[in-house]
């Protein structure tokens, strides 16, 4: 994709502080850090949200994430992590080719566990949590690509 960010760094035509590379993952650190060693990882092809990565890159960009998780925390003394995807606009995804953020977290660094990014949280009741994980697992064992 010629016009976007992440497609321009994997071509090298715009400039990151890689940390990691294979030949399917790119690493590097975040432009703007809200931490120290704040790190995004992505798939080299551009695939916009999750739900768009074919199995096969996904695991290799899970395996990525699980292998850097602990060297970045190591990298920047920190005492914990956050990991997460802005998957999708709604949920404030401003660059479209989807990464992984690697959040590098210290005690008494006031900030908040992932549980903050939603906005009310709905008050669902038995039924309509069991109806959900029904929904939910049926879906689940129905092949995706
Ligand atoms: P999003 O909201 O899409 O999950 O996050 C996009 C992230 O990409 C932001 O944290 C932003 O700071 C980072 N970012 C945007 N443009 C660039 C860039 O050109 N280089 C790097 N290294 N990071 C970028
Ligand atoms: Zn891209």
């Amino acid at each position: 994709m010629d016009d976007c960010i992440f497609c321009q760094i994997v071509d090298g035509d715009i400039p990151a502080r890689v940390v990691y590379e294979d030949e399917d993952v790119l690493a590097f650190l975040d432009a703007n850090p809200i931490a120290p060693g704040h790190t995004l990882v992505i798939p080299k092809t551009h695939y916009e949200t999750l739900g768009d990565v074919p199995a096969e890159h996904a695991n290799r960009l899970f395996a990525a994430i699980h292998s850097l998780t602990p060297v970045v925390e190591d990298a920047v003394d920190a005492d914990a992590s956050n990991i997460g995807f802005n998957n999708g606009a709604a949920a404030g995804q401003e660059v479209p080719h989807v990464h992984g953020h690697i959040v590098p977290r210290f005690e008494d660094d006031g900030g908040n566990p992932i549980h903050a990014v939603a906005g009310s949280p709905p008050n669902l009741g038995d039924d309509e949590l069991d109806a959900l994980a029904d929904d939910i697992a049926a879906a689940a064992d129905e092949p995706r690509d």
